[in-house]
């Protein structure tokens, strides 16, 4: 099975990600993980995406679109995989339908109110976690391994008011073009916490499986 997940910055798509891998063998793809990887790693390929990420804008698509279909050709994905941020404009969609088979879309819906304050507080691990401040009592180390914690460089109001903008007027586009298609899966989150949130996504992919 291989999936898209779809959903504004800080709806919670990197959380419903790493349960999914777990419960359903799924490998998860990110491009913003693959970018911010480049971009420690000081590369070509970093170089060229920071400007962007910084800005609250797109990587260029023959960038992005290049880095996936590289990904897709390895062989770990072939029992299936999740994107996590790709496709993110409607080119990036039409160029996925011509090197892969998406099996469905999950679409996480949050109130957009809640999103700014979800990822200005946000603090991450480098194994992947991922906490708010409210709820971390002062900690600064990770729970799961106790690595330091830290704020990625595009988890600022300023840069957080452009991707907003961004997902709205480039990637909200794409919950239609996969309806069209008959592969969304909607999922309205209401105030559910991640598990219950992953609750509902399993009831409509086990439907789906069967
Ligand atoms: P979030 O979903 O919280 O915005 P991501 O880690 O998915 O975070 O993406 C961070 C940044 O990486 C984006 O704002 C964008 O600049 C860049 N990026 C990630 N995926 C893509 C993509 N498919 N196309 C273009 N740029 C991308
Ligand atoms: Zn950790």
């Amino acid at each position: 099975m291989n999936i898209v997940l779809l959903g504004a910055p800080g709806a919670g798509k990197g959380t419903q990600a790493a349960l999914l891998e777990k419960k359903y063998n799924l490998v998860h793809i990110s491009t913003g993980d693959i970018f911010r990887a480049n971009i420690k790693g000081g590369t070509p390929i970093g170089k060229v995406a920071k400007s962007y990420i910084d800005a609250g804008q797109l990587v260029p698509d023959s960038v992005t679109c290049d880095i996936v279909k590289d990904r897709l050709q390895q062989e770990d994905v072939k029992a299936g995989y999740m994107l996590d941020g790709f496709p993110r404009n409607l080119f990036q969609a039409q160029e996925l339908d011509k090197f892969a088979r998406v099996d469905a879309c999950i679409n996480i819906s949050v109130d957009p109110a809640l999103l700014m304050d979800r990822i200005c507080g946000r603090r991450v691990c480098s194994c992947g976690a991922s906490y708010h401040v409210s709820t971390l009592g002062g900690r600064t180390t990770c729970e799961k391994c106790g690595k330091p914690l830290y704020q990625r460089d595009d988890d600022n109001p300023e840069t957080v008011g452009a991707r907003l903008k961004t997902y709205q007027t480039q990637t909200a586009p794409l919950i239609d073009y996969y309806g069209a298609q008959g592969k969304l899966i909607t999922i309205e989150c209401g105030t559910a916490s991640p598990d219950g949130v992953f609750a509902m996504i399993c009831e409509k992919l086990d439907a789906i499986i069967k």
